[in-house]
Formats: structure tokens, sequence, C-alpha cells
């Protein structure tokens, strides 16, 4: 179908290559896409790679710390040098240090913005001459359900999710009069690296999310596909500055 088709777009998924990531990856390959897999894990990426040429794609991995400006910018540029322009980018990689607020050292503040707000800000800030020339562009943001609410043991994750929010909005308002849209994927509980530590810290909390869920289940990656294909296509062309939960309903029961 022309609306979601996305033949000929190229497409950056930082923390592509696993997780959520690649569920978005595997799903804008499915629609057509080139995918650039952007992250640190160059044996994962090279997996990840492989995953999907199998489906069709073209695909290629760049080693990068979304933490690292030069990294960002560098990223964007190779993407293009290989791929001749620039389409879509899922800001995508993110990180969580769970502890009391009265225990985080600054350092481990400025990680978990870092690697989950800052870098969507940069490689948003580095892909916007591409997708100017492009003609236009998607950007797609993980927020989650830490955008909407807090949690005890997540101050700066919760803090650079919320901000995610917002800077999407702040984008979006930019960069319309140039074509680009700019939204957000709030995730609900999906079952990815990330939750293996918090299920594992959190006693409970396998259960409690199974019982808050209207859909009855935790969420998987393939859950991302369709919602990332219809904010990478024309099908979203008037829809900008959103923010879209994928959570089985988690944020819309008491
Ligand atoms: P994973 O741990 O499976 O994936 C995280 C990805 O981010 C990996 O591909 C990792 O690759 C990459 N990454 C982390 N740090 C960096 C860095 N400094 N530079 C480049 N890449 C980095 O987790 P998820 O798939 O669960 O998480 C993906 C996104 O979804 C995150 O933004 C997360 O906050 C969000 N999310 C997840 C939820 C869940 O329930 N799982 C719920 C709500 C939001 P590598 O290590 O190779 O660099």
């Amino acid at each position: 179908m022309k609306l979601f088709d996305l033949k000929g777009r190229v497409a950056i998924v930082t923390g592509g290559n696993g997780g959520i990531g690649l569920g978005i990856a595997r799903g804008l390959a499915q629609a057509g896409a080139a995918i650039v897999v952007a992250a640190r894990n160059a044996e994962k990426s090279a997996a990840a790679v492989k995953d999907l040429e199998a489906l069709g794609a073209k695909a290629i991995a760049l080693k990068v710390d979304v933490r690292d400006e030069a990294w960002c910018r560098a990223m964007v540029g190779q993407a293009v040098g290989r791929f001749g322009r620039l389409d879509i980018l899922v800001n995508n990689a993110g990180t969580n240090i769970r502890k009391p607020p009265q225990d985080y050292t600054l350092a481990e503040w400025r990680e978990v913005l870092d690697t989950n707000l800052t870098s969507a800000f940069v490689c948003s800030q580095a892909a916007y001459p591409e997708m100017v020339k492009a003609g236009g562009g998607k950007i797609v943001s993980i927020g989650s359900m830490l955008s909407l609410f807090g949690g005890a043991l997540m101050s700066p994750y919760g803090a650079s999710k919320g901000a995610i929010v917002q800077l999407t909005r702040s984008l979006a308002a930019a960069w319309a009069k140039d074509n680009i849209q700019v939204n957000a994927i709030l995730p609900g509980f999906i079952n990815t690296e990330l939750t293996k530590g918090a299920r594992q810290q959190i006693p409970g909390l396998h259960e409690r999310v199974l019982a808050r869920t209207p859909a009855g289940r935790w969420g998987e990656p393939e859950d991302f596909a369709g919602a990332a294909v219809f904010l990478a296509s024309a099908a979203s062309d008037f829809v900008t500055g959103a923010a879209l939960p994928v959570d089985g309903g988690y944020s819309v029961q008491m």
C-alpha cells in the first residue's frame, strides 16, 4: 500500500541492534526502507544487519555511542555517504539506572540524561539538514510510561522520558515548515534486555504489569513495527508532535 511504502527511504535506528529498536528496524525494513543500525556492540549490530538482510532489506551497522556528539554527527554523514540520503531517524537508544533519588551520583544522572535525551536532540539536529535536502523527513523518538508517570527508582529516567515528549513537540513546531514530522512512541512494559534487569530488581513487577495491562500481557519488540511504519511513512504526514502510547492499554486504566 502506497501510504505505508518506504521503498527508497533511508532510516537510522539508534539502538537498532536489539529489543524495541530491532523490532522497529524490522518493521521499517519490511516496508522497504534501507536501515542504518547505530549502536555500540558491534557483534549484536552485525547480527541485526543479517536479520534485516534476511527480510530483503539493505542494511549497514555503524558503531556509535550516542552520548558523544561527534559520533552522532559522523553517523548521519556515514549514513548519507552510504545510501545517498536520510529520510527517517528513530531515536531509540536508551538506558536506565535504578535507585532511590537520594543515592544517584551526578555522573549517573548525566549518563541517563545524555543517553536518553541529549542524544535525541543532537541526532535530530544532525539529521535536520539532510532531511531538508530530501524534501522532508520523519523523526520518531522513544519515550516511556515514565513520560507520563513517576517511578520511585527512576528519577533521571523519568526526567529524560518526560522531556522527550516536550522535545518532540518543540521540534515538531519548528520543523513542520520543512515537511519534517516529529513524533514520539511511548512503550508500555516490553520484554527486552532492559526490563530483564528491572524484573530481577523489582519483586512482583512482572505480575503487577500483567494485572494492570488491559491486553493482559507484556509487549514484544514486534509490537512496535506497525506504529513505527505509520510514523515513518506518508500515512502520518499530517501527524506531528504526537506521543503515541503502545502499551496494551496500561496508561488508560487505573
Ligand atoms: P535494550 O536494552 O534491549 O536496548 C537498548 C538499545 O540501546 C541497545 O540497542 C543498545 O545498544 C542501545 N544503546 C544503549 N546505550 C547506547 C549508547 N550510549 N550509544 C548507542 N546505543 C546505545 O532496551 P529496549 O529495547 O527495552 O529499549 C529501547 C528504548 O525503549 C529505550 O529508549 C528505552 O528507554 C525504551 N523503553 C523500553 C521499555 C521496555 O519496557 N523495554 C519501556 C519504555 C521505554 P548497545 O548496547 O549495543 O549500544
